[in-house]
């Protein structure tokens, strides 16, 4: 029933019921209980009458009352029971519908959230690795230069600096390169990897490592007492690598080089210190490798020439720097001029005459040495033809030959290329190479010889006593000629073990049907004893220094 309609019952049995009973006590006045006992059933009724109706109005207010108040408290799945079909009735389905779009709005809402909560987290998490990524090398997690450089800024801009002492290291591993190159560049990232974890264990916790690139490694050291305290690290860290390294299996040997640069005395800022150290390091190189060396400031000056040379040969062709001065070999039966060994020479506008003992190491660790080889080889072969051409005489030229070069893919192509176009007979070419060339020879170079022997072109093995003197090379390999270095040639004259030796190094080279030039003759009786010792080519001052074109041509016609 609906409230309107029971209101509306209340209201007429109100109105209606008073106005019965003052009829019925007019009719019956004199009974008098009689309207007591209508009375008191009258209270009564309306007694029950009121409490059916609390019952039916009231009960269901106060639970929708509690009901609100329970989703108003945040229990969004609260319903509310009431069933009647009267507006309170209406108001709990209303109700009932109004909690459920709540709830569902609620629910999107929290899902919302959580996706956004969750979209927070994969930001966070992106940028915590974008910022890693920034500030540290990927392969072996430790700190990149930016780290390492922002490390020192900070480090050095701290109170009490001036009185601070700090070293900065270089690491560069040595021979890397070839081993990137022989075993691959996953072995080379493992290799690194442990290298790192190496550097790690010697430091200690005591200075900042980073990466710095390729195979270079920095490390600071913090708070040292004297410069000796950093010299111990570095021997103390060159020591270590002299122990075999296990990796994947394998042991493997792996030495660098080390420069240090000490702070304040080499340098002010972390650039400073770095690039310092970087030149030290490649002093380290320069004089073997495998070792360490603290910064002075003649490194800078020797870099500052050296980047000099590099300028300078990158265009000694084409402004007329780069020639060639032609060193006679005089064959000691005939005592006649039978080659020319080609050595290079420049003199440039900046820095004068150069010695190829200065230039020619910078131009094979540049790459520059294939053009300026190609170039010397082109022009000996030219000089060659040209005497050849004039009727002077036929010799055989012979030209130095770097490893870079010869392991150059295309290397067989040029000197067939070059033979062509100047139209020299292949046999009026000798190529020196040194054992140095041929052990450090990524080809395989017994198959380049005999390329080369192929294409009918000599062979000979240059400064032989200096390097490893195998004798595997005489036998393997098909060489026409051995020059004995100067530094042996230079005491055969008073001293029998050397005379001894190269007398047993002409016999050997005999046996094998290699004929022998001794290199740096000077004196006569070098020459005699050499003579004596059946050597059949020398060359050195006693016979002429390196000569011009034209000075060769009137040695040759005055012979
Ligand atoms: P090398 O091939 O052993 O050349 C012989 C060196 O000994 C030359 O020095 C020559 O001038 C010097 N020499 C010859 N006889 C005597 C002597 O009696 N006494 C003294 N004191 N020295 C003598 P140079 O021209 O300074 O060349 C030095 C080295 O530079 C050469 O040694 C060679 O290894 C290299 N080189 C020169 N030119 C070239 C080149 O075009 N290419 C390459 N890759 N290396 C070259
Ligand atoms: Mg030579
Ligand atoms: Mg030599």
């Amino acid at each position: 029933m609906s409230l309107k309609k029971s209101l509306m019952i209340l209201l007429v049995t109100f109105s209606i019921i008073p106005f019965l009973i003052s009829i019925i006590a007019y009719e019956l006045l004199t009974h008098k209980s009689l309207i007591l006992i209508i009375c008191i059933v009258y209270i009564i009724i309306i007694a029950i009458l009121a409490n059916y109706l609390s019952n039916k109005f009231i009960e269901p207010i106060i639970s929708l009352r509690d009901t609100m108040r329970t989703a108003s408290n945040g229990n969004l799945e609260v319903k509310s029971s009431i069933r009647s079909k009267n507006e309170l009735g209406e108001l709990s389905k209303s109700f009932n519908k109004m909690m459920h779009i709540i709830n569902r709005n609620y629910e999107d809402l929290t899902s919302l959230h959580n996706e956004l909560l969750s979209n927070e987290e994969q930001l966070r998490s992106n940028y915590d690795h974008i910022e890693f990524l920034a500030y540290h090398d990927v392969l072996t997690g430790l700190p990149n230069k930016i780290a390492f450089t922002d490390y020192i800024n900070g480090v050095l801009s701290s109170s009490n600096k001036v009185d601070k002492m700090h070293a900065i290291y270089f690491f560069d591993l040595d021979n890397f390169k070839t081993i990137n190159d022989t075993l691959g560049h996953e072995y080379g990232d493992d290799l690194l990897i442990r290298t790192a974890q190496i550097l790690q264990s010697i430091i200690d916790g005591k200075g900042l490592l980073a990466r710095a690139g390729g195979d270079e490694f920095l490390l600071f050291y913090e708070d040292i007492k004297s410069v000796s305290e950093a010299v111990d690290l570095a021997a103390q860290i060159i020591k270590h690598f002299q122990e075999p390294i296990e990796l994947n299996n394998d042991i493997v040997f792996m030495s660098m080089s080390i420069g240090i640069a000490i702070y304040p005395d080499n340098g002010l800022t972390p650039n400073a210190l770095i690039k310092n150290s970087d030149i030290a390091m490649y002093k380290s190189k320069d004089t073997g490798k495998n070792k360490y060396t603290i910064f002075n400031s003649m490194m800078e000056e020797e870099l500052n020439r050296h980047t000099l040379i590099i300028d300078i040969l990158r265009s000694a062709i084409e402004n007329n720097e780069l020639y060639i001065r032609y060193q006679p070999l005089v064959d000691l039966q005939t005592n006649q001029i039978i080659g020319l060994e080609a050595l290079a020479r420049i003199d440039s506008e900046k820095l004068g005459p150069l010695s190829p003992s200065e230039f020619i190491p910078i131009a094979e660790e540049s790459g520059l040495i294939v053009k300026i080889s190609n170039w010397i080889i082109r022009e000996a072969c030219l000089f060659n033809k040209k005497l050849l051409d004039r009727g002077i005489t036929s010799l055989v030229v012979s030209v130095n030959i770097s490893s870079i070069h010869l392991n150059r893919p295309e290397f067989i192509k040029t000197i067939s290329n070059i033979l062509d176009e100047t139209q020299l007979p292949p046999n009026l070419l000798e190529l020196e190479l040194t054992e140095s060339t041929l052990v450090s020879s990524v080809m395989d170079a017994a198959s380049l010889l005999s390329q080369l022997h192929k294409l009918g072109v000599k062979v000979s093995l240059d400064d032989f006593g200096t390097g490893y003197s195998s004798l595997n090379y005489l036998t393997r390999m098909p060489i026409n000629t051995l020059k004995i270095d100067k530094s042996f040639i230079d005491n055969i004259s008073y001293n029998d073990k050397d005379a001894y030796i190269a007398n047993t190094i002409i016999q050997l080279a005999h046996r094998l049907n290699i004929k022998v030039v001794a290199e740096g003759v000077e004196t006569k009786e070098q020459l005699e004893l050499l003579r004596q010792q059946n050597c059949d080519m020398i060359q050195g001052h006693i016979i002429s220094k390196p000569l011009l074109q034209e000075e060769i041509i009137d040695l040759i016609q005055q012979s």
